[in-house]
């Protein structure tokens, strides 16, 4: 299992980042990331604490565990900045929370993460636009298909317009509790969900995370 936005209590997730690690080998996760909620006060706690907890985590358990964030809430033009910050201070994956269709999300928020290049995956985008579809494919920016209740709600959309757009999707659990964690069972549901058929479910849940572990320059060992 991949899954590449996760939350802790260091924003408004339920365990500590060495916990939600724990579980996830557990339950047979090979390489996750851990992106809390930042804002430009928090970013520096954040980052630095995620990349301790994953570092031993990974050093010691069969998992690739990855210190990230999920840019939230943040006004839009700002959202490039504190992407470049992030990545600065060692983040390796950088989301932003779009304009999912549950959120008075700023608009002109989905825009603002396409445009950028420090930014890894548009989070539940929502109701994205085909143009801006056509920049996250420009700029490698992945869309995201949501495991989560509410934000899941326009992955149909997501997938339709990313795939005339030329635009790569990834899926993801959003959890913010353990048992929001992913099942393969759950993840092929979700996506089969999203009105993928079975090839491109598999191409999701597969591929996808491979590719994107290869643009942001970061080695599985095993
Ligand atoms: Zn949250
Ligand atoms: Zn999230």
């Amino acid at each position: 299992m991949y899954d590449f936005h996760t939350h802790t209590f260091l924003s408004d997730g339920v365990l500590s980042p060495i916990e939600l690690i724990r579980r996830a080998h557990h339950i047979g996760y090979e390489t996750m990331a851990i992106t809390d909620h930042v804002g430009p006060g928090n970013l520096e706690v954040v980052v630095s604490t995620l990349i301790k907890d994953c570092e031993m985590a990974s050093s010691r358990w069969d998992i690739l565990a990855l210190p990230g964030v999920e840019i939230t809430h943040v006004p839009k033009e700002d959202i490039d900045l504190i992407a470049s910050e992030a990545r600065r201070m060692g983040a390796k994956v950088v989301n932003v929370h779009g304009e999912t269709i549950v959120e008075p999300v700023e608009p002109g928020t989905n825009l603002a993460a396409v445009s950028s290049r420090n930014v890894d995956i548009l989070a539940h985008p929502g109701l994205i636009t085909p143009d801006e579809a056509k920049t996250a494919a420009e700029n490698g920016v992945f869309l995201e298909v949501s495991a989560r209740r509410g934000h899941g709600f326009a992955n149909g959309h997501v997938v339709r317009v990313a795939r005339e757009a030329g635009a790569r999707t990834v899926l993801d659990s959003d959890a913010h509790a353990p048992a929001d964690l992913l099942t393969r069972e759950f993840a092929m549901t979700v996506a089969l969900g999203a009105g993928l058929s079975e090839e491109d479910s598999h191409d999701l849940l597969e591929t996808a995370p491979r590719d994107l572990l290869a643009k942001i320059g970061v080695k599985r060992d095993t």
